[in-house]
């Protein structure tokens, strides 16, 4: 087993993702780059200064989690910080809208049932089976860290506010998943409790990715910034909880 302390980052090959392993190879981790696209995975990995390495990971491939578990133990002996960040808002058909087509397409009454599976295929079923596949791992590590990347759109106070300026851009798939991203958060948290490991969900803000067709306002370094300390967490620090860096949002 290697002393660094090791990360991996779901979803990593790109956008937010990228921008959270970048900075956790700057602290000195050993940085996984989740990526279903092994050869985009590795060019990015090269990107990244410090230990960077890319790996095969589809979060909705049971074969490819089990595949990247084994990988791991077998060739790091040691998982120390699981960022759950691969994320989509909309359903692969939909590639290539802008995000108000978006937000038309995802109203409830004329959704796609099949975008709506494939959005929480990913961004809620993917998150439990990686965490499920990664546990043994954490569990072992002095200090296990889980940060589920969340989003504001599914904060059903604010949602459910009248004052609330962007209600309804979440649609039917995706502010649903990230309310059920959270409340998994929750599960875990709880059933991790007595543990040493910190469960943790985040919003990044609105940031300029290719999920947003680059509409966002923030970097993906600025993005990057609350996941970050959430991974780094102290022994004394919060679990359970969800938050942007401005402090606190409410479930
Ligand atoms: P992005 O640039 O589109 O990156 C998404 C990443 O997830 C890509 O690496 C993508 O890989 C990966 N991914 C998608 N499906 C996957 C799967 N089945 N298995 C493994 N990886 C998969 O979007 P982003 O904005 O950085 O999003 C990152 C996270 O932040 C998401 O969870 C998103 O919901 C959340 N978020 C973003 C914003 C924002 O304003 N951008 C706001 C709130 C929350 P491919 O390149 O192979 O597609």
């Amino acid at each position: 087993m290697q002393d660094r302390p090791v990360a991996l980052v779901t979803g990593a090959n790109k956008g937010i993702g990228h921008a959270i392993a970048k900075e956790l190879a700057a602290r000195g981790h050993t940085v996984l780059v989740g990526s279903r696209d092994l050869a985009r995975g590795e060019a990015a990995a090269r990107e990244i200064t410090g230990d960077a390495r890319a790996i095969a990971l589809d979060v909705t491939n049971a074969g490819s989690i089990a595949a990247a578990a084994a990988r791991i133990r077998r060739e790091l002996g040691r998982l120390d910080v699981l960022v759950n960040n691969a994320g989509i808002a909309k359903g692969p058909a939909q590639s290539g809208v802008t995000v108000d087509e978006i937000a038309l397409s995802g109203r409830p009454s004329v959704a796609s049932l099949a975008d709506v599976r494939d959005v929480f295929e990913t961004n809620v079923f993917g998150v439990i089976a990686v965490t499920q596949a990664m546990l043994p791992l954490l569990r072992e590590a002095p200090a296990g860290r889980i940060v589920n990347v969340s989003s504001r759109l599914g904060s059903m106070t604010w949602l459910s506010d009248p004052a609330t300026s962007v209600r309804g851009v979440g649609g039917v798939a995706y502010s649903p998943s990230k309310s059920a991203l959270n409340a998994v958060t929750i599960a875990f948290a709880h059933e991790l409790a007595g543990t040493a490991i910190k469960v943790n969900a985040v919003c990044p803000g609105y940031v300029a990715t290719d999920l947003n067709n680059h509409s966002g306002t923030r970097t993906v370094a600025e993005g990057a910034r609350e996941p970050v300390r959430l991974a780094l967490l102290g022994p004394d620090g919060p679990t359970g909880t969800f938050s942007d860096d401005a402090g606190p949002i409410p479930w």
